[in-house]
């Protein structure tokens, strides 16, 4: 017997008992982005290599040893997308979408990285990424952040918190790198192998380490908020009485340090308390200098990636996930004739009914069989196509949802008919 194949480790299928939630969130987020002014792109699932690397920067744990790189045929080294902000960004120099252009926009899609797999943590996972390029803010920033909690607000879900932070310029991040290695410098002998060696290329990041015995190490060192110029400390003021005009509740962290190199000024994560140790659910900020240094003429922009498993995990929990619709109708068909009438009967129905599933019993069955199978798909009315009906010119009908008896109707009238008994069955197709 040949072997089961089994997917890559760490790259999942999402089978039809989960899809609804997934649906119900994409359905949801589309809605939303409209309403704010937000158009969807679509950009390749695969990028040259060198754009990550020129983006999310080369010190990071993403660019060092989590991203799928390739050699093509033709020599090129490509590499399957960690994230999506550095392919929009690409998309938009390369398709001469800046010149003072302001754009809303959003992208979603799989995501890959080379993680160690685990409960909220895959290789290949899903986000929804969404941009605003060429707004200086900080009145993005807010509407942004609103939007988040508009969207939690609609899935129903509350376990969520903002934390936020500003970085700064790069000039004051720079100042704040020597202070924080000199803080580090000091304490050697206490970091572990991953901060060590994030002290050549990007001490910043230490302060993401996730090692428990780091934490004093972190508590105690040098804050970023200290070192922020007047500009970034007046972009993030003016953000914070925006949040709370709004009234949008946030938590200040000034370690909110985030995996990507690219961002400046406005970092921030909605994380939760209902899902164990992967947290985040989204996670954005600002990225002033990255079009700058994709070749780009100097754009601001600001962003957001959620993660689209754990936002569905938590759906799943609050119970979020309205029930599939049931079909109209369910066709059962019995004897030799009604075979071929039957498909033709589901095909008449669908052109008339507009809105509405017909499933059709395929494969034969006893009628016995065929009124279970029409009981469980949770159809309202099942239509009897039988060889001794289509002599008369009718079909029977019966509705599944009630007690009730059998009755007829001439295949000429069909449309019109079923849609009246619909009517009167109260059945709603959502
Ligand atoms: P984390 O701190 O959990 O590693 P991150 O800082 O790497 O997250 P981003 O790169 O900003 O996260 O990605 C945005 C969102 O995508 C995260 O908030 C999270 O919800 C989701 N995400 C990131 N990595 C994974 C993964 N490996 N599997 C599932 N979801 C992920
Ligand atoms: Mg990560």
């Amino acid at each position: 017997m040949a072997t089961t194949l089994q997917a890559v480790r760490g790259m999942n299928d999402v089978l039809p008992a989960e899809i609804g939630a997934w649906q119900h969130l994409e359905r949801t987020l589309r809605e939303l982005l409209a309403e704010y002014g937000y158009d969807e792109v679509r950009v390749p699932v695969v990028e040259p290599t060198e754009l990550f690397r020129r983006s999310i920067g080369e010190h990071t744990d993403i660019v060092e040893k989590e991203m799928y790189t390739f050699t093509d045929s033709g020599g090129d080294s490509l590499t399957l997308r960690p994230e999506a902000t550095a392919g929009v960004a690409r998309a938009v120099i390369a398709n001469g979408l800046l010149r003072g252009a302001r754009l809303k926009l959003w992208t979603s899609g799989p995501m890959f990285r080379h993680e160690r797999p685990q409960a909220g943590r895959f290789r290949q996972f899903y986000q929804f990424s969404v941009e605003a390029i060429g707004f200086p803010g900080p009145d993005i920033d807010a509407e942004l952040i609103a939007l988040g909690a508009r969207l939690w607000r609609r899935l129903g879900i509350t376990r969520v918190r903002l934390l936020l932070n500003s970085l700064g310029t790069s000039a004051a991040r720079a100042h704040y790198r020597a202070a924080l290695l000199d803080y580090c410098r000091a304490r050697e002998s206490e970091l572990d192998a991953d901060s060590r060696r994030r002290l050549q290329g990007n001490p910043l990041r230490i302060l993401d380490s996730k090692n428990p015995a780091m934490r004093a190490l972190i508590e105690g060192a040098p804050l970023l908020t200290d070192y922020l110029d007047d500009d970034s400390r007046a972009h993030f003021a003016a953000l914070r009485a925006m949040l709370d005009g709004l009234g949008i509740p946030y938590v200040l962290d000034p370690r909110l340090v985030r995996g990507l190199d690219y961002y400046s000024h406005t970092v921030f994560e909605w994380v939760t308390d209902a899902l164990g140790a992967q947290d985040a659910v989204c996670s954005g900020g600002r990225y002033d200098g990255l079009v700058g240094q994709l070749g780009g003429e100097a754009t601001p922009g600001i962003g957001f990636a959620l993660g689209v498993e754990r936002v569905v995990a938590l759906l799943q929990q609050v119970g979020g996930v309205p029930a599939a619709p049931a079909p109209a109708v369910y066709v059962i068909v019995s004897g030799a004739r009604a075979e071929a009438q039957g498909l033709r009967v589901a095909e008449q129905l669908r052109d008339s009914l507009g809105k509405g599933a017909v499933h059709l019993n395929l494969g034969g069955g006893s009628i016995k069989t065929q009124f279970r199978r029409a009981d469980r798909s949770g159809a309202c009315l099942a239509l009897i196509v039988g060889d001794a009906e289509l002599e008369r010119g009718v079909v029977a009908v019966k509705p599944l949802r009630r007690e009730a008896g059998q009755s007829e109707c001439a295949l000429a009238d069909l449309g019109a008919q079923v849609r009246k008994w619909l009517e009167e069955e109260s059945w709603t197709s959502t």
